[in-house]
């Protein structure tokens, strides 16, 4: 299976008069703190595939992870991942390093660096703020029937149980309503559980738009969305399990500086 390996482009610079070797990877499509110490990311095709179920060669699949965690400084910190399974389980995580990955498709966290795969679903990634230490991090994998079986909105239930107040999201690259086509039966049976969802394709037949339908999920429970993605149908830069079904997966990311958050300054 020809899978695109990570890339990391080595630029010499020159400081003080010595030469410094820097290794400069392009791993993302999207990088901001989004609050002091805090920060959020979805990675492109540069960084490889990311999972490990997908038939990829598992010491490539590390290394390209051990190569993103150095991209985002995490340090001997790594990102948690999880087995993802389209289904609506929360996994709370403890601040330290990765545990063996439960079988969730959402995580949460009082610190734990954080980490969702998607080539098509749609990724969410939150940040809520505390009365006192630091943020309460949450990532989630919503698909098809993560959707409709509430899946976000199960993540920040969980996220306010560890006492979150303001949460807000950013939802990654995903397959958009006018690309993904559905049985006219399908687009009923979903739309009936997670409005929003109902729409037609760029071909005038029916679809299911996943994206607006998590954005509608997460402001019926008071979450603000900072940021939402493309299609990753229609962008060769990004990994479409509807382009290739032999594709990788890119991921969506949240970390804090320090690993338990208590110098990213969040609160208020
Ligand atoms: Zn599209």
């Amino acid at each position: 299976m020809a899978l695109p390996v990570g890339s990391a482009m080595v630029l010499s610079r020159r400081i003080g008069g010595r030469s410094t070797r820097l290794a400069v990877f392009e791993v993302f499509s999207w990088r901001v703190e989004v609050r002091p110490g805090v920060w959020v990311a979805f990675t492109n095709a540069a960084a490889g595939n990311l999972a490990l179920h997908v038939g990829d060669n598992a010491g490539d699949v590390r290394r390209r992870r051990s190569e993103l965690e150095r991209a985002a400084g995490l340090g001997a910190r790594g990102f948690q991942y999880m087995n993802q399974v389209h289904g609506n389980e929360v996994a709370t995580i403890a601040p330290g390093p990765a545990v063996p990955a439960p079988t969730a498709d959402a995580l949460v966290s009082r610190g734990a660096a954080l980490a969702v795969m998607v080539a098509d679903c749609v990724p969410v990634v939150m940040v809520g703020s505390t009365s006192g230490g630091g943020p309460v991090l949450g990532v989630a994998h919503a698909g098809r029937p993560g959707v409709a079986s509430g899946v976000v909105t199960a993540a920040v239930t969980r996220m306010r149980a560890l006492g979150a107040g303001e949460i807000s999201a950013w939802i990654g690259p995903s397959v958009c309503g006018r690309c993904y086509e559905v049985p006219a039966g399908m687009r009923a049976e979903v739309s009936a559980v997670a409005p929003g969802t109902w729409c037609d394709t760029s071909r005038g037949t029916p679809g299911l738009d996943l994206p607006a339908g998590v954005r509608r999920q997460l402001k019926s429970v008071g979450v603000a969305v900072e940021y939402s993605g493309g299609c990753t149908l229609e962008d060769d830069e990004l990994f479409s399990y509807r382009r290739d079904r032999h594709t990788g997966r890119f991921a969506g990311l949240v970390w804090t500086a320090t690993g338990d958050g208590t110098k990213a300054d969040i609160d208020g």
